[in-house]
């Protein structure tokens, strides 16, 4: 049998808003580092909280991970379902002596810690309910209900061979013995986190650098519960463009948002690996290039800057280059958001081919591809007052005409009909066109004319040109 136990890592979001971007990135790395070593990526919602915890944020985190295909491989565990469990932990421990009950009450403790404040001393708890070998504990008061506190070791260093950050040690000494348990009963956060890494057999924990500290406390409770402690992974935050932290303020910070923006989900992904990562000069990985290639190890200690430029440039590289078919149902879900349904008109992928060169996002494009799909709410002020003037509005009068009567509805038929239609009159192709895009598409701005003729079809085209053509004769006609 092999003795190399397989990786498994997981993503442990706490349910109190959207899902950050920064977190995806976390689950990215966490989700990338399993699939390179052959393991399993696992999901764990860490809601003890619960005056800050919310379904509905649990909703988004999930909404936002299966946006991005970073889905558990097994059932997501969820804390708030493991009382049971943990409480039989802190039995365990009890009975083994690794923790102890501590009957301090809270003016007990505030007074401790002023005592140390004036002696100039860190602020801790003193161990006075910490059961040794010949010592005589305080006597037990009435009507207290006492918290459990874990036996933290006093001597010694625990080192962190962190796979991003490098070796971190830490002295047990200024380690005191954490509140696994409070006077209710119910488990602290750190405690919890150790119980289920241990469960749920996590090999490699990969998560935000704000958790360092809490890493030798969950260290020494783990070995206390006799597990062995993963390796873990702290990775450094996402900065805003000016070096502070990356919040709100600096405009989208949830993944959602980034959809609402018009990303595509494997774009974002690939900006955010990026992000504090690279392989050579390369900017673009497909997924399987990304679990082949990503190395957690490589990954900057120093926090990396969000670019929203180069994020949106990601997005058009990926809108460029992805097979339109599988664009569709995100296009799809963005002119449904503006009221717009795509089952009248032409075939999403055909749109998304045509446009996807002008196109930065799918936001740009399905402002830019309403008009397939909905009638137009008016003109462009400035680009009518440019295009659909008397004379082109005899210009699209005269082609209306010979597009009525045009055999073949195809675009190398339009794009023949036009050409011939510009020729024949002896003006340049600007002239006829730009008209035509007002009249068809709202604004001076779309694909080729014998593209956006075609996907728009004979019908919609024939009654915009008659609209435009109204309109150019006399003012108010909107179409
Ligand atoms: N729930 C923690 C957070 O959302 C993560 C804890 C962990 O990964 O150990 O920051």
């Amino acid at each position: 049998m092999s003795a190399v136990a397989s990786v498994v890592t997981r993503f442990a979001p706490s349910p109190t808003g959207f899902l950050h971007i920064g977190g995806a990135r976390t689950a990215l790395f966490s989700y990338l580092y399993a699939r390179r070593h052959g393991g399993r990526y696992l999901l764990r919602i860490e809601d003890t909280d619960r005056e800050r915890s919310t379904d509905e944020a649990v909703r988004a985190i999930f909404d936002g991970l299966d946006w991005l295909g970073l889905v558990s491989d097994v059932e997501p565990v969820f804390q708030t379902q493991r009382f049971d469990r943990y409480r039989e932990v802190i039995e365990g421990m009890l009975e083994a002596g690794t923790a102890y009950h501590c009957y301090c009450t809270k003016e007990e403790l505030d007074q401790m810690r002023a005592a140390q404040m004036a002696r100039k001393e860190k602020p801790r708890y003193d161990g006075r309910w910490r059961p040794e070998p010949g010592k005589v504990l305080p006597e037990r008061p009435e009507g207290v209900q006492p918290v459990v506190r874990f036996k933290n070791p006093l001597s010694g260093e625990v080192l962190v061979d962190d796979m991003i950050k490098g070796p971190i040690s830490f002295q047990n000494e200024e380690l005191d013995d954490l509140i696994i348990a409070r006077g209710d009963g119910t488990p602290t956060y750190n405690f919890c986190v150790v119980v289920d890494d241990m469960d749920m057999d996590i090999t490699h924990v990969v998560r935000g650098d704000d958790h360092v500290n809490n890493t030798p406390r969950q260290i020494n409770i783990l070995k206390a519960l006799g597990a062995e402690p993963p390796a873990y992974a702290h990775v450094p935050m996402i900065l805003g463009a000016d070096g502070v932290k990356l919040s709100k303020r600096h405009g989208a910070v949830g993944v959602i948002e980034y959809r609402a923006l018009g990303f595509l989900p494997e774009a974002l992904l690939n900006y955010l690996v990026r992000l504090g990562w690279s392989h050579g000069d390369q900017e673009l990985f497909s997924r399987q290039e990304m679990v082949e290639l990503f190395d957690i190890s490589r990954v900057q200690k120093a926090p990396a800057r969000f670019d929203m430029e180069k994020a949106v440039w990601v997005n058009h590289q990926y809108l460029k280059s992805a097979d339109p078919v599988h664009v569709a149902p995100e296009f799809d879900w963005h002119l449904r958001r503006v009221g717009v349904d795509p089952a009248h008109g032409p075939a999403l992928a055909a749109v998304i081919e045509a446009q996807r060169e002008r196109c930065k996002t799918l936001v740009e494009m399905t402002e830019k591809s309403k008009f397939f799909y909905a009638e137009l709410e008016g003109y462009n002020e400035k680009d009518a007052a440019k295009h659909l003037t008397a004379e082109g509005g005899a210009v699209l009068d005269a082609l209306r005409e010979r597009l009525e009567v045009l055999p073949q509805w195809t675009a190398p038929a339009l794009h023949e009909a036009v050409n011939g239609f510009a020729e024949g009159r002896g003006l340049g192709l600007g002239k006829v066109a730009q008209p035509i895009r007002v009249a068809v598409a709202g604004m001076a701005i779309s694909p080729p004319i014998d593209q956006t003729l075609f996907l728009l079809g004979r019908e919609r085209t024939l009654a915009r040109l008659a609209a435009a053509v109204s309109y150019c004769r006399g003012p108010g006609a909107q179409p």
